[in-house]
């Protein structure tokens, strides 16, 4: 039996591999996306569910990355109005907040600029005589309260539509399937994956490697000459407590060793989060650790006396892909790293980190790295312009 031949095909169903899928199928070529075990089960169903330009970014110069957030973050706002919902964020400064006020009015200022001070990016300060409508927040040593906003959604629901979108396109979708190998040659990439326990396998111009916290494994299954980037996993953790927020998120700076933690509605809950902790195990196996959930439970009670009784429902962790280096990873850049096998007509691409709300434009950078080794497609869609529906 001859293969069935793909243009692209795409190993991970989280929010990079369904954008790719997406981005593909809209510039004309035919795809395949293979994922183990469900859309979104990875990563993408275990982030902050923030769609931002990421204001702690600034503080590591991420300048770039802030900016096309915000513009990523204005596209979703428009395309998905049911997926994705601006919120008023607040951030209480007290007198031993170690960002004192000129440091956060600076901060939003320029959050402000790179988000082309639209409406949606301006900020206020909340007057004192408003702090006790503020969810119950200790208001002790209290300086400020800014309030800005930024947009929230359901990762899930959102990596779902993104696959939605991409499979009314033409993608077609294999799931649950797992890649298990591929021989890559000069002109194509012959892959095999799993259904069933049952070995498929077809024929691809180009195979894109989108499988998060799993991409060196999947790397590994593409032989020697495949180039990785060294990587480290950075667990993150969130707690779900019972209890409701009537303002909005709480962007908190913990008073034991100053990181900062959100507050934020969740569903019929109060979601708080999160901590950073290197993980070393297998990715099909992350939990938050008991001491990430104390330390998350202690900061929402320091802040919020009022929920003295609130208790932890649920918890979820998730793994940040990071560049390997030394220090801390808050410090590690959060740019999403592109490697291909080979410079010229490259066959293979790894994605590596990015972020939720940029999963557009990595995988516009996607296609164009890998636009010498497609045919030329004829464009049916553009993704700035697509829709996105639950
Ligand atoms: C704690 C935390 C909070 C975050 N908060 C935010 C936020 O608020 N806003 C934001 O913009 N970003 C946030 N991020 C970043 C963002 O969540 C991730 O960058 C993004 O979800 C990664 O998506 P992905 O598609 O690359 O990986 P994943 O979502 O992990 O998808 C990879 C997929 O590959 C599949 N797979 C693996 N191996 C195989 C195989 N052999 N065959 C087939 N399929 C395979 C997996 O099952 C998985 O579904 C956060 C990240 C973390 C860890």
């Amino acid at each position: 039996m001859t293969d069935r031949r793909f243009d692209v095909v795409v190993v991970g169903g989280g929010i990079n591999g369904s954008g790719v899928a997406q981005a593909a199928a809209a510039a004309g070529h035919s795809v395949l996306l293979l994922e183990k075990s469900s859309l979104g089960e990875g990563t993408s169903s275990r982030s902050s569910k923030l769609i931002h330009g990421g204001l702690r970014y600034l503080e590591s110069y991420e300048f770039s990355m802030v900016r096309e957030s915000l513009a990523e973050r204005a596209l979703l706002l428009r395309n998905a109005p049911d997926l994705v919902r601006l919120v008023d964020f607040h951030i209480p400064v007290y007198r031993e907040t170690r960002r004192p006020p000129w440091l956060v009015r600076l901060g939003l200022s320029l959050y402000a600029v790179l988000g082309g001070l639209s409406a949606e990016t301006r900020f206020q300060t909340v007057p004192r005589s408003s702090w006790d409508t503020l969810d119950g927040l200790q208001t002790n040593n209290l300086l400020k309260v800014f309030k800005y906003r930024d947009a929230q959604t359901d990762d899930r629901a959102l990596t779902k539509a993104v696959m939605s979108s991409a499979v009314s396109l033409g993608a077609e979708l294999a799931c649950p399937a797992e890649f298990v190998a591929a021989e890559i040659t000069e002109n194509a990439v012959a892959v095999t994956y799993e259904i069933s326990g049952q070995q498929q396998s077809c024929q691809a111009r180009v195979l894109v490697n989108a499988a998060g916290p799993w991409v060196n494994h999947v790397a590994d299954r593409l032989g020697s000459g495949m180039p990785q980037q060294e990587i480290e996993l950075v667990q993150g953790s969130h707690i779900e407590l019972n209890g409701s927020l009537q303002r909005g998120i709480y962007y908190m700076e913990s008073r034991r060793d100053g990181r900062a933690v959100f507050v934020m509605p969740w569903r019929d809950r109060i979601a708080v989060g999160t901590t950073e902790t290197r993980f070393k195990g297998d990715p099909d196996h992350v939990v938050p650790l008991r001491s990430e959930k104390r330390y998350l439970l202690e900061v929402f009670r320091n802040h919020f006396p009022a929920y003295r009784n609130a208790h932890i429902e649920a918890a979820w962790a998730g793994l940040r892909v990071l560049p390997a280096g030394k220090g801390h990873a808050f410090h590690r850049s959060r740019e999403t790293i592109l490697v291909t096998d080979r410079p010229d007509k490259p066959r293979v691409l790894s994605i590596y980190g990015g972020k939720l709300t940029t999963y557009r434009s990595t995988a516009l950078k996607v296609l164009k790295q890998l636009e010498g080794s497609l045919p030329p497609g004829t464009a049916l869609a553009d993704t700035a312009e697509l829709p996105l529906k639950p």
